[in-house]
């Protein structure tokens, strides 16, 4: 007799009480799902193997209850980012401060006031809570908060530039990762592209002429991930303001990573602010929620009152406007700023202005913990579309631990997965993005992960 007649049936196994223990915790069809997928796998392994003793119900079960939890496992799940790379798109840039992450919670487990004025009790805006927190901190007439600032640009050109001329300089017509390419972006508004000057120089008097010859509006793009330098031109962003207002014409400025906070402070060059750009008579303003300003994924357009009205009227505005838990963080984020604590709640910031000496005696602390490794200096970068080519000093753990990149590997395996980076064989790992109730987590995966020796 053929050994796949002894495989016990699935209804046979759903009787036995180890899987009703199953079918409590995983739910009944996924259960059932994955018994089905576990004898498929041994009919097809004893068809290619005769000889093999079928099976008892524990070995069964067993393979079930992983297909279970492999099924169940997150697909997105938390990192320990020790690269040393600030916004690291690719980790999910700004992690967010407890008490941001806390309006998100509360937010998120209930109902809210969301469209909904308590004093009159008849229908509110989903604009007003962020906005006149925007209004304080930037001394700005009003603001709206959509998905995030690729959405925040392309609404913002739709509303305002549809079928007009829309000047912007050569240098500034770029490409941001992730295939966001601003002559795209463009044309997708209904915006008509004028460029002008050259690659690496524009004038004003190249704005000026171009501006004057129709209907226009002038975009101003913050390079974000390149620099130009050498024998480069570019006028002053309030010069052109003065020039644009001077032909009745709007200046919109993409600013890319929306610092609130000066960077020269830290040691790196200067990225331009949201503040600076609006005094600059920048009259709308469009900004990422989650690099420098160091909260959840946003895009957020602030400005005159009157071009934030037509923006909020045009009918993308409801396609791209942002939900509830998101308008709740970035409020909780943006409180930071106003009670002059963000660099001490606000992670991303609490990284950029981590002492250097501090940095360094948690590597040597990693070190001593781990009992191997040495302590060098390196760079931490800032990332995610701002400060070009800046680094900031660093100490970093470097583990010499055989072949580096399978080294990352295992790393990466680990539960709670550790990103780093090599240099030389060495595996680098900076101290400055690890957050403090990761360490733990971190020296134990390392530890997992050193080869035997
Ligand atoms: C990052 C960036 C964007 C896109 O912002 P997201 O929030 O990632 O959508 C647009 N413009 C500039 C200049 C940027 O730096």
């Amino acid at each position: 007799m053929s050994p796949l007649s002894d495989l016990p049936s699935v209804e046979r196994l759903l009787q036995t009480e180890d899987v009703g223990e199953l079918v409590r915790k995983h739910g009944r069809p996924l259960t059932v799902d994955a018994i089905r997928l576990t004898l498929d796998e041994y009919r097809s392994e004893l068809k290619a193997e005769p000889d093999r003793k079928v099976p008892e119900t524990p070995a069964i079960l067993k393979r079930t209850e992983s297909h279970l939890s492999e099924w169940e496992r997150p697909s997105l799940e938390p990192v320990i980012n020790a690269t040393g790379v600030i916004l690291h798109t690719n980790l999910g840039r700004a992690p967010l401060s407890k008490a941001t992450v806390a309006a998100m919670e509360r937010a998120a487990l209930g109902y809210s006031n969301l469209e909904f004025d308590l004093g009159t009790g008849k229908r509110g805006s989903r604009l007003v809570h962020v906005q006149s927190l925007l209004q304080k901190l930037l001394n700005v007439e009003a603001a709206v908060v959509v998905n995030n600032n690729a959405s925040a640009v392309l609404l913002a050109l739709s509303a305002l530039a549809p079928r007009k001329r829309v000047v912007i300089a050569r240098s500034q017509l770029v490409e941001i990762g992730g295939g966001f390419r601003v002559p795209d972006v463009m044309r997708l508004s209904g915006a008509k592209l004028v460029e002008v000057g050259t690659t690496n120089k524009v004038r004003l008097a190249d704005y000026q002429q171009a501006l004057a010859e129709g209907e226009s509006a002038a975009m101003w793009v913050h390079r974000s991930n390149f620099k130009i330098i050498g024998f480069t031109e570019e006028p002053a962003l309030h010069d052109l303001a003065l020039t644009a207002h001077g032909l009745a014409c709007n200046l919109i400025d993409d600013l890319g990573s929306g610092a609130l906070l000066d960077t020269t402070k830290y040691g790196l060059a200067h990225e331009p602010t949201v503040q600076e750009s609006l005094e600059a008579g920048s009259d709308i303003v469009c900004f990422s929620g989650d690099k420098l300003l160091g909260g959840p994924q946003a895009g957020i357009i602030a400005g005159k009152e009157l071009l934030i009205q037509k923006i909020t009227r045009h009918p993308l505005a409801r396609a791209v406007r942002a939900d509830k838990i998101t308008l709740a963080g970035l409020a909780a984020t943006l409180l930071h700023y106003l009670r002059d604590e963000a660099e001490q709640q606000i992670p991303i910031w609490q990284m950029i202005s981590m002492p250097l000496e501090n940095v360094r005696r948690r590597a040597e602390a990693w070190a001593r913990e781990l009992g191997t490794g040495s302590v060098q200096e390196s760079q931490s970068t800032v990332g995610g579309g701002s400060l070009p080519g800046e680094t900031m000093r660093t100490y970093v753990l470097a583990l010499e631990a055989g072949n580096a990149d399978r080294f990352l590997k295992r790393l990466r395996q680990q539960s709670l997965p550790i990103v780093a980076r090599t240099e030389n064989e060495r595996v680098l790992l900076d101290p400055r993005t690890v957050l403090p109730d990761q360490e733990a987590a971190l020296l134990q995966g390392i530890e997992a992960a050193m080869p035997r020796a």
